[in-house]
């Protein structure tokens, strides 16, 4: 059997099925493959609930109907999606993605894509990598939530194993850890987590807060001396200084 046909009867399995809520194309608006065509594959679920998320109605049930936010969906239908643009670059979102590592689907859905370009991962940290993820995934951009999550506890937020084992990938440059701002004592948070898990400065990304371009760019202009002055990175908020707020974007 050849591998094509190997995966088109996976994919055609009932299991098959990820909570799913949209994909788009777009363009990267984000850390270090900004301003990259891309296609946005956003699942469902999350094991955090950042007060200021922009996805929430892909995990909050209390204020969305998740039945219809993200439906099982079978992944075949998702490739199918995804691949239909010709874009060859994917980001997997969510939601936390790496919730559904575990899980058959998975597999078949990233060896769909990546038979189709190249797959990133966006994470909240809180999940070590593991299985087809840690093989298939070129890159991850990985989000730890500080306090200003407003929300989750840090045992909750901060995970060591999980961050350790990103911070090992980082190293090898196949990730990059991307935090978002607000004031600048986040900034002494950032420092705290940098050290502690032994990440890179290199690979830290420091990203403001906001969803309308005025709020991206006062909080940014009020962070980037200090995101300079301890030699990481920043990133702009593209989409949001484009389209403010526009869901599919
Ligand atoms: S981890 Fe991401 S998807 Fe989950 S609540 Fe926070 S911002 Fe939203």
């Amino acid at each position: 059997m050849t591998a094509g046909l190997h995966l088109g009867r996976l994919l055609g399995q009932r299991s098959m099925q990820l909570p799913f809520a949209e994909c788009f194309r777009t363009i990267q608006g984000e850390g270090p493959a900004t301003g990259r065509q891309a296609v946005f594959v956003r699942l469902g679920l999350c094991n955090l609930a950042c007060r200021w998320c922009d996805s929430a109605f892909t995990w909050d049930a209390s204020r969305f109907d998740l039945a219809e936010e993200i439906p099982d969906t079978q992944v075949a239908a998702i490739v199918e999606q995804a691949t239909s643009f010709g874009v060859p670059l994917f980001v997997l979102t969510g939601g936390e993605p790496l919730m559904h590592q575990r899980k058959p689907a998975m597999d078949a859905l990233l060896a769909g894509l990546t038979a189709a370009g190249e797959v990133h991962v966006e994470t909240n940290g809180t999940i070590p990598p593991s299985g087809s993820v840690v093989e298939l995934v070129a890159h991850f951009t990985v989000s730890p939530k500080l306090a200003n999550n407003g929300a989750d506890t840090a045992k909750r937020r901060i995970r060591p194993k999980a961050l350790a084992r990103f911070a090992e990938i980082a190293a090898t440059g196949r990730a990059c850890f991307k935090f978002v701002a607000t004031t600048r004592e986040d900034l002494d948070e950032i420092a705290a987590v940098v050290d502690e898990h032994q990440v890179p400065a290199g690979a830290v990304w420091v990203m403001p807060e906001g969803v309308t371009p005025e709020q991206v760019l006062t909080t940014h202009r009020a962070l980037v001396d200090g995101v300079i002055a301890r030699g990481w990175n920043t990133t702009s908020r593209l989409h949001t200084l484009l389209w403010g707020e526009e869901r599919g974007r």
